[in-house]
Parts: C-alpha cells; sequence; structure tokens
C-alpha cells in the first residue's frame, strides 16, 4: 500500500488441515498439509481444480509415509480424479520430493524454473556416503563447533536422495513474468531469490490469490543460507532485491497461500517485515564485529536467542551468509586462520 495504511497481518483459517485431508481455502482450491521430519514439522501443498483433474502445487518429501497420505488424499478429497500436472515453486525436498514420482506413477508434467529442476536433479544424483572435502572445508570456513564437525564427518551427510525421488528427464519451464493458467484463473509468475535461487511464485490475475512458496511466509523468516556448492554466495543481497522488487506487487486484498505455516492477509506490512528482520540483524551483526569473529560465533546478535542441536546447521549457513553480505558489500574484511576458519571484523 503505498498511501501507509496497510492492514495487519491477518489468518483468514487458523486451523489447519488432517494429514489426507483439505480445506477449500478459496474458490477451486484445496489446502493439504504434509509432515516433515524436521523442526519445521509441515509442508503446505495446493491442489486446483481443473474440473476433470487436478494441478498440484508442492509434492511433499518422499518418504512412505507421505506418499500413504497422498494415497488417503486421492480417495477423499481429490475424488479420484487424476493429478495431471505439479508446480514447484523451488528445488528444496519439501517441495519437489514427490514431483519424479507423480510424474514417473501418474504421468503427471512437471512444471518448475530451469534452475529448480537442474539444482534438484543435480544434487539428487549427487549421493555420498560421507561429507565430500568441498562440504568439510566449507564447514571449517564457517567455524562450525568441532565436535559438531567431528560427528559429522564420520557419519552420512544428509543427502538429496534421501527424501527426493529420482526425477526422471522432461519437465516443463516457467519464467518471470509467464501467464499459468490452473485452477479456473490465470496467474503471473514472478521469481525470487535468496532462500532458494529462482524460485517461482504464482499471482493471480484477478488480484485475490498468491502462491507464495518459501518467499513469501507469514510466521517465520525463510532461511538464507550459504552452502558449499557456491561458497562465496551472496544470497542475502538477492533476498532484499527480491523483497523489493515483489513488494511493488502486494496488496491487501490477496490471501497468501504459503509453502509453509498459515495463510494469510496482509502482504504489504509481510514484505516489510521480510527485509527489515535482515537489515536489523545486519545492524547488530556489524556491532558485534568490532572483534574478528567466525560466523559460528555470530549466533546471538542474529538470532537474539540460543541455538538448539536440530537448529545449528541451518543458524550457521545463515550466518555465513550475513558474514557475506556484510563482506560483499564492504563493512567487513577477513582473515583466514590456521585452521581455515573465516574471522569477519568491521572494518570502521
Ligand atoms: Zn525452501
Amino acid at each position: 500500500m503505498k498511501d501507509g495504511t496497510a492492514a495487519p497481518i491477518a489468518y483468514p483459517a487458523p486451523e489447519p488441515p488432517e494429514p489426507g485431508g483439505a480445506v477449500e481455502i478459496a474458490d477451486g482450491v484445496l489446502w493439504m498439509r504434509l509432515p516433515l521430519p524436521f523442526a519445521l514439522d509441515h509442508v503446505n501443498v495446493y491442489a486446483l481444480d481443473e474440473g476433470d483433474s487436478w494441478t498440484l502445487v508442492e509434492t511433499g518429501i518422499a518418504s512412505r509415509k507421505t506418499r500413504a497420505i497422498w494415497q488417503a488424499a486421492f480417495d477423499g478429497p481429490l475424488r479420484g480424479r487424476p493429478v495431471r500436472r505439479v508446480i514447484v515453486t523451488h528445488h528444496h525436498p519439501d517441495h519437489i520430493g514427490l514431483a519424479g514420482w507423480f510424474r514417473t506413477e501418474y504421468g503427471a508434467e512437471i512444471v518448475t524454473t530451469r534452475t529448480a529442476w537442474l539444482f534438484a536433479r543435480m544434487l539428487q544424483l549427487d549421493e555420498q556416503d560421507r561429507p565430500s572435502p568441498e562440504t568439510v572445508a566449507y564447514w571449517r570456513a564457517a567455524g562450525m563447533d568441532r565436535d559438531v564437525l567431528a560427528q559429522r564427518m564420520g557419519e552420512r551427510p544428509f543427502n538429496f536422495a534421501d527424501t527426493v525421488a529420482p526425477l526422471p528427464l522432461g519437465f516443463t519451464r516457467i519464467r518471470e513474468g509467464d501467464a499459468v493458467a490452473a485452477g479456473g484463473r490465470r496467474w503471473t509468475v514472478r521469481i525470487g531469490n535468496g532462500h532458494a535461487p529462482e524460485q517461482a511464485t504464482l499471482w493471480s490475475d484477478g488480484g485475490d490469490l498468491v502462491l507464495g512458496g518459501d518467499q513469501l511466509l507469514a510466521t517465520i523468516s525463510p532461511n538464507i543460507g550459504v552452502y558449499a556448492t557456491e561458497p562465496e554466495a551472496d544470497p542475502l543481497a538477492e533476498w532484499i532485491e527480491s523483497c523489493e522488487r515483489l513488494a511493488h506487487h502486494a496488496t491487501d486484498r490477496q490471501l497468501v497461500l504459503p509453502g509453509h505455516k498459515l495463510p494469510f492477509t496482509g502482504l504489504p506490512v509481510r514484505m516489510r517485515q521480510l527485509l527489515d528482520n535482515h537489515v536489523g540483524a545486519l545492524d547488530r551483526l556489524l556491532d558485534h564485529l568490532a572483534e574478528p569473529t567466525s560466523a559460528a560465533g555470530c549466533f546471538q546478535p542474529l538470532f537474539l536467542r540460543e541455538i538448539r542441536g536440530g537448529e545449528y546447521g541451518l543458524a550457521l549457513v545463515e550466518a555465513m551468509a550475513h558474514c557475506l553480505h556484510l563482506w560483499h558489500t564492504g563493512r567487513v574484511q577477513r582473515t583466514i586462520t590456521g585452521e581455515g576458519t573465516w574471522l569477519w571484523q568491521r572494518t570502521t
């Protein structure tokens, strides 16, 4: 909103659907949920009514449990009609995990961005029994806690193939500005970056709905991380650019259907918060970096709370993203220790 009277964030449907069940969140749009075995314990999926079939948005991770829930959904809220198309917003396993299964088992078309498809297929094929030397070097560079590092070096790392079904060749590409017809609506594709490269969001032309993926979440801030794949990346710059660009399209009329947590209205306010969260974190971090510090030493100013076991990995890659952003923008310098850990320090 340009007049400064943006509406507060609201949640018109505070009761999420049961596994295998669905809530009709808008005309012709079913909201469903699939469980995740992580701290964030669910992903939202949406089924768009095509009359004689369905278009799904997101698919959940590949597991026996999620396949069984889909089976229940086919017989239940999907009323026995086939899934002919799956739209995937980005390459993370909770979104693309079963896309290959829908393609192979049910002949569904996979629709996603080129980067999402390439990343997912590359990582799905890259199975490792132990962390690669590049990953270990990256963890050292981030200053990973010695005990955590020693433990991780001796065990099988998280592999995409563990939670992503094989992706056969063949997908349909969507890109910025494309029009997609689905579920009786026409949607415009807008690309976001930062949480995942080339993430698709879909904005209905009538202005009533936005499929937000993990780019537009309400109560949690999407993870912005740097990984060994691209260890000098600056995804935070891309996140900030995306928020500023997408904010121009936000209105108080839109109901946002996000990848996690509850559907919400009040997108203009939320876009501002998504930006301000990081601007505030960067200011606190800069204060903290009066003395040379590793990324792992920056949790307190960044997250303002203690980081526990299951959160450690995500916190570390996010801390690196913030340090690297300050470095890319010339606000900190860095030196490397004998152990290969970057120490970051304010330049002024
Ligand atoms: Zn994601």
